[in-house]
Parts: C-alpha cells; structure tokens; sequence
C-alpha cells in the first residue's frame, strides 16, 4: 500500500484529468494511469511502461493507487471467500466474494462497524467506526477482481450488504458507485449494483433519483413491537413510514423492491408472521429474500427448523408474493449476512486461510 491518502481510486475519470491538470500533466495520462489500474490491476505506477520513468516516480511520490491492505482471506466449503482487508488507519472491514455459475457477487462495506445495532447482527455489536471513503469501496471491489482473476472470472455484481448501513454514508457510496460505473473504471452498470437499508427513511429517494441501482429493505419483522427488538432504528422510522418510503421509491417499473426477512427460530417465524408480512406489502411490487438466521457466538437467536422455513414461504408464495429462501453462503467462515465483524473460526480442514502474499512470510515464521 502507498503511503499518500491522495488516491486515484477517490476519482471518477473526468476528476482525474482535472486533478492531472492542475499539477500541469497532460489530461491524457490520468486515462493511461486508469487503464493500468482498471484493465491490467497494476497498483504501482513505477510499472506503468508507458509512462516516462520521471512521470512514474513524481506520480509515485504523491499519489496512491489503493488504501486497503488485504490482511487475510478465508474461503467457505461452498467456494464463498471473506476478504479481511485493512484501512490505512488501522481499522478492519470485510468483503465477501459470492461465486455463482453465472454471476460473480462482491459483497462491499460501506462503513468501519455500524452505528445500528441490530440485534441478531455481529457488525452491530462493533459500534460505529467511521464512513468510509469512496475510494475505499472502490478497493474492495479491486481486491474482489484482483482474486476471481486467478479463476479467470469478473465481478458482474456489487452489493452494499456488508458492513455498515450505506444510507447513512450516502454521498461517498454514491460517489464510488459512479467511480465503478466510469467506462474508464469498471464500467460496472448501476443495475448491476444492490444497496441495502436497514430503513433510513430521509434518503432512499435521494438514492433513487440519484442511481438506477436496485433498492433492499432488510424488514426483518411485520410489528413495530418485534422491528423494535431486532433494528432499533424502527423506533425513529416505524414499518408504517418505511413501507410509505418503499411505495414512493423512485424505480422502475419493471424493478421490484426487495425486502430481506431474516427467519428467527419463535422471534418472527410464525403463520401468523408471514400473514401480516403478506398483507403489509400488498399493493408494492415486491419480493421478498428469506434468510434462515445465520448463528454466531453470542448472540441467542437461532435458525427455525426446515418445516417453519418452508410453510413461511408456502404462505408468501400462495399469495402471488415473489419469495426466495437464502441458501446460506459462507456461514462456515462467518461471511453470511448478520456475521461480519464476528471472530472467523479456527476449525481446519472446513476453512482455509489464505494469505497475502506480504503474510505468507510471516506465516510460515510462525510455523
Ligand atoms: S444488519 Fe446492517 S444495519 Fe443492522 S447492525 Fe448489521 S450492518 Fe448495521
């Protein structure tokens, strides 16, 4: 990692050239520059050949190409990988790699920690650290490319479902999905992109009228008594205010809004649950994700048993309501949803811990 916070990664192309410019370069080498960062994940300039070698040490001297350092990787029976990744500053933030036949999912952190505190969620036990930089969403989607490269794959979709509430870091998550939208970037389209909210009322049109990107609502419960429990933020921003921000949601027609449900064995599991859900979000064009409780130490909440799960959707799914059960990614790693930020297991042969190549020193010292 470079020493100098002044990151390319902070910019969209056009910013960059202007950037260039003020220092009195030629506009035409920020394009260069990101050609080498986008198309050919090089991450220091003194290798960027087609530079001439001044250009390459004055650039090298202040400014950066990354601001996250891959602390360790963790890969799951099932092919999900949790990249552990370090901010300049010292703090730790976690993105999951999701493999699916015809997609490559990158699951981002939009902040160090969260501030929410939801009850069945390990992220939320951390506290706020604080917001991260655009850039720094950016380099966790670099990281993400730079390890499905050795397979030969792209990242095709992005999700702000790690650490973190997005909406409450809005304009730097907004930012770096245009950064990853410049054709000069990634040029990863905005649908390709899923924001998820715990409910942060104030600005979900702001998100909708600012990007095309796909809006979740992590619901989680159908009474204010039970949301109070599990997302706190229910008290500001009761079900009622929440769905009446979903039904004015400035998307698409043919986009449906997404609501997570996440199934806590006789916590919000019930027939009489998944009724009030049916009724709470008739008339809206939704669907709804159903995520059986992914456990982790320390927290009582457990999974319902697989008869609860199914006669759940069964009842969502007879009345005409979209409905898909989450199969569990990476819960051996504790990468699946609710479990970032929670100690990664030591079990062997079920996990295995992949090391940066800076650590595979260290590593194998400790041997
Ligand atoms: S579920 Fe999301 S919003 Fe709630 S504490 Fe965890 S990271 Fe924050």
């Amino acid at each position: 990692m470079s020493r100098n916070t002044n990151s390319v990664l902070d910019h969209t192309s056009e910013e960059l050239r202007q950037a260039f410019a003020r220092e009195g370069l030629e506009r035409f080498r920020a394009d260069q520059v990101l050609r080498w960062v986008y198309g050919q994940r090089v991450r220091d300039f003194r290798l960027m050949s087609d530079l001439a070698r001044p250009l390459r040490e004055r650039l090298y001297e202040t400014w950066s190409l990354g601001c996250l350092e891959r602390e360790s990787s963790f890969e799951s029976t099932d092919g999900t990988r949790k990249l552990v990744l370090r901010t300049h500053d010292g703090a730790k933030i976690e993105s999951v790699l999701i493999p699916e036949p015809r997609r490559q999912t990158l699951c981002v952190s939009s902040q160090v920690g969260c501030s929410l505190d939801c009850s069945f969620c390990a992220t939320g036990r951390l506290g706020l650290g604080r917001n991260l930089r655009a850039g720094e969403i950016v380099d966790q989607v670099l990281h993400g490319a730079e390890v499905l490269a050795r397979s030969g794959k792209e990242i095709t979709h992005v999700v702000f479902m790690g650490m973190g509430e997005p909406l409450l870091n809005l304009d730097n998550v907004i930012r770096s999905i245009r950064i990853l939208a410049d054709p000069r970037g990634m040029g990863l389209s905005p649908r390709r992109v899923t924001v998820s909210t715990a409910g942060v009322v104030p600005r979900m049109a702001e998100l909708g009228r600012a990007l095309p990107v796909r809006l979740t609502v992590s619901l989680h419960a159908t009474t204010d008594e039970v949301r109070n429990e599990l997302v706190p933020l229910n008290r500001r921003f009761p079900i009622a205010t929440l769905l009446e921000a979903c039904r004015r949601y400035p998307a698409s027609r043919r986009d449906r809004l997404s609501f997570e449900y996440t199934l806590i064995r006789g916590v919000n599991d019930s027939p009489d649950d998944a009724r009030r859900l049916v009724k709470l979000l008739h008339g809206l064009r939704a669907k709804v994700n159903l995520i059986p409780m992914n456990e982790h130490p320390g927290s009582a909440y457990r999974r319902p048993e697989a008869p609860q799960i199914e006669a759940f959707a069964g009842t969502l799914a007879a009345a005409r309501l979209p409905v898909t059960v989450r199969r569990s990614r990476g819960d051996d790693i504790f990468a699946a949803c609710g479990q970032l930020g929670a100690p990664a297991p030591s079990h062997e042969g079920q996990t295995r811990l992949i090391l940066s190549d800076k650590q595979k020193g260290n590593a194998l010292r400790h041997r």
